[in-house]
């Protein structure tokens, strides 16, 4: 990795606006923890007021390391459908779970990792190139990679478009942005109480599909694969779980006053059992995204003007079968 400059300008709205459009809401789609998620008429959510500086800690992942290690085969498998092995980067890579399984798939990998401890666990435990920093003051070096991979960062980046720009600077000729996304809103507003907690202000912005592409184009990029997972039955398994505990909760301790809550066998986000049933919850139900409601969806989108690739050879034996 050759030093490079961080040099890409922003084009990010003024704060208080919608991050894709520019335009100011009044509508509130939610309020969670001080701050209001504002539905704007182009199809995205954005966190009002904008959090200060420094109010984000960027390193902080709340999800647990299955949420990205249980899904990282299925992810690349359809990855494998449409682009073959190559240079492979990471963005945000944690403990480095979905470029392990990357490897196994023939891609060469590397990271961008902002936490200094998981950057140094990634270096030992993969002994690949990492550099620890945001993408948005990374160093690596232009044109070097064929695909860059990230998982649930366009709502976290304080600016999509640069983050989004900077990433797409690193690609080689052919190369290829994949990742994934929560499609979160213009959905009904009862998701967002089925759902709970949306995870505010972290998450600053939430996009439509309408509002994604528009995001992406203006940073010169275009969809050209996705695939769209339900998240309809996930949200409603945990509300029913969340719900079904409590009442137990409250009829154990009228019954029996000192037994303790963590007695009561109920499903729990915090067991390993239920991470599993949640995975195949999540990613199981892509014929159900048409009918609506929060989704996540995985896309591979390319600099506009770059048509097809060549990186993958591969590919054309594996559409063969
Ligand atoms: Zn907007």
């Amino acid at each position: 990795m050759l030093p490079n400059p961080p040099a890409v300008s922003s084009s990010a709205p003024e704060a208080g606006s919608c991050i894709v459009c520019g335009e100011r809401s009044t509508h509130v789609a939610w309020s969670e923890n001080g701050y209001q998620s504002r539905a704007c008429e182009c199809g995205a959510l954005y966190v009002s007021p904008r959090p200060a500086a420094g109010a984000i800690d960027i390193t902080r992942d709340s999800h647990p390391d299955s949420f990205y290690a249980l899904p990282a085969r299925t992810k690349l498998r359809w990855l494998a459908r449409h682009v073959g092995p190559g240079r492979l980067l990471e963005v945000g890579a944690g403990d480095g779970d979905f470029l392990a399984a990357a490897r196994s798939f023939g891609h060469s990998t590397a990271a961008i990792e902002a936490h200094a401890n998981r950057a140094e666990r990634l270096r030992r435990r993969l002994g690949i190139e990492v550099e620890c920093a945001s993408i948005e003051e990374s160093r690596w070096v232009d044109r070097s990679v064929d695909v860059v991979f990230h998982c649930d960062l366009l709502s976290h980046f304080a600016d999509p478009h640069l983050a989004l720009r900077r990433m797409t600077r690193l690609l080689r000729p052919g190369g290829c942005l994949f990742f994934e996304v929560g499609l979160m809103a213009e959905v009904a507003p009862i998701w967002y109480r089925v759902i709970g907690e949306i995870g505010l202000p972290d998450h600053r912005w939430f996009f439509s599909e309408r509002a994604l592409v528009r995001l992406l184009a203006d940073c010169g990029l275009q969809i050209e694969q996705r695939v769209y997972f339900s998240l309809a039955p996930v949200h409603v398994a945990s509300y029913v779980a969340v719900h079904v505990r409590d009442v137990l909760r409250r009829v154990r301790r009228s019954s029996s006053p000192d037994a303790s809550p963590a007695t009561v066998a109920t499903p729990s986000a915090s067991t390993d059992r239920w991470r599993r049933v949640a995975n195949h919850l999540r990613y199981g139900f892509s014929g159900l995204a048409r009918w609506g409601g929060p989704q996540t969806a995985l896309f591979i989108a390319r600099p506009a003007a770059a048509p097809s690739p060549a990186i993958n050879r591969a590919v054309t034996a594996v559409r063969g079968n």
